[in-house]
Parts: C-alpha cells; sequence; structure tokens
C-alpha cells in the first residue's frame, strides 16, 4: 500500500484522535479535531469487530507516526524478539525514533518537517551529523542543531512557534544553545500516546 496523499485532518477524524499531521494548526482551535469530531463521510461507522477493533489502533499507532506498514511490522517483529513487555518495546522503538525526537523537542512543528530536518543534515547526534530519520536514540545521547546559520536560523524560528508545547521529562531541552539530551528512553506511562497497544500486539500476533 502506497503513502496517504489525502487530507491528514481526515485521518485524525477517521481515528477519533489528533494524530498531530499538520504542525501548529493541530495545537489550536481550528484543529478539525476541536471542530468536527465524527468520522468523515455520510454513515455513522458500525460497530466494529475484534479484528476491525485492532486494525484501528494499529492505524493510529502507525499514521502518528508516519510510517509505511512494512517499516512499522519491523518494529513490532524487533520488540516481539526482545526480552520484555512487547507492547511498551514497540512504543520505546517508535518514541526513540530520531524524527520523533526531534519533533517533541520542539525543533519541528511535524514529524513530517522534523523527518525533512533530520533528511536534509539539521541535526547531530553525539557532535555527529546524522540524516536518518529512523536512528536510535539512547539515553545520555546528545542531540544539537548543525553550526551553520541556517539551521540555527530554522529551529530557533519553530521552537518560537512550539514554546507553549511541553517537553517530556524524559529529555531535557537546552533551548538557549539548541541542545539536547535524552535521559532515558521512556517508560509506557511517560509516552503519550492515546492507544492501546496490547491489542496491537494480538493483531500481529496471530
Ligand atoms: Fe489532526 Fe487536528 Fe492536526 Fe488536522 S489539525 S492533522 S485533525 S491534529
Amino acid at each position: 500500500m502506497g503513502r496517504y496523499i489525502g487530507p491528514k485532518c481526515r485521518l485524525c477524524r477517521r481515528e477519533g484522535i489528533k494524530l498531530f499531521l499538520k504542525g501548529e494548526r493541530c495545537f489550536s482551535s481550528k484543529c478539525a479535531i476541536e471542530v468536527r469530531n465524527y468520522p468523515p463521510g455520510m454513515h455513522q461507522p458500525k460497530k466494529l469487530s475484534e479484528y476491525g477493533e485492532q486494525l484501528r489502533e494499529k492505524q493510529k499507532l502507525r499514521r502518528m507516526y508516519g510510517l509505511m506498514e512494512k517499516q512499522f511490522r519491523n518494529y513490532y517483529i524487533r520488540a516481539a524478539q526482545k526480552k520484555g513487555v512487547t507492547g511498551e518495546l514497540l512504543l520505546q522503538y517508535l518514541e526513540t525514533r530520531l524524527d520523533n525526537v526531534v519533533f517533541l523537542l520542539g525543533f519541528a512543528n511535524s514529524r513530517d518537517m522534523a523527518r525533512q530536518l533530520v533528511c536534509h543534515g539539521h541535526v547531530t547526534v553525539n557532535g555527529r551529523q546524522v540524516d536518518i530519520p529512523s536512528y536510535e536514540v539512547k539515553a545520555g545521547s546528545l542531540l544539537g542543531v548543525k553550526s551553520r546559520d541556517k539551521s540555527q536560523k530554522l529551529v530557533q524560528e519553530t521552537l518560537k512557534t512550539t514554546e507553549s508545547r511541553q517537553v517530556p521529562t524524559w529529555l531535557s531541552l537546552d533551548k538557549k544553545n539548541l541542545k539536547a539530551e535524552v535521559i532515558k528512553v521512556p517508560e509506557r506511562n511517560e509516552i503519550e500516546v492515546p492507544v492501546n497497544e496490547n491489542v496491537i500486539v494480538e493483531l500481529y500476533s496471530k
């Protein structure tokens, strides 16, 4: 299945939650979930089967992080192979992607923009440029912005627009110097993603 190119707000309305796909608009009263929190289309949705519910939860999570099915499934496979709670591990892998961390720090308005920022070489990890959005940050990783003027200006301007957002407690941000540290890998209660990851695990483990 290819990448979805239709209206982004439609995806949020379909899932009934904010997926934060459109930058600052998502944090404003103009957000379609604030204005029209009902599914798109004319018909009321039917009651979902167990499989349907599992599928919806998976789609919510996959769309929130902007991943293709294959990439998403690979994260599940890694999580299932590792010792621990599979659902929590899955969320940890997604949450510690470099593009996601760049978004959470407020360096970018959306995960899409964060991905571009990384791909275009504006972000450093432990002093080295990293242009791979899926790069996995670890506890102790130090993030920064490339020292060239263009990169610094771009992120400084964006930080002004993301000021009202709370940076998660597992990250520490030095706004003045555009530097950040990953204090720890987040636990489930530190990951603000309103999905039931256990049903996603049930779906894939069938
Ligand atoms: Fe979703 Fe609201 Fe952002 Fe549109 S504005 S993408 S509905 S969170």
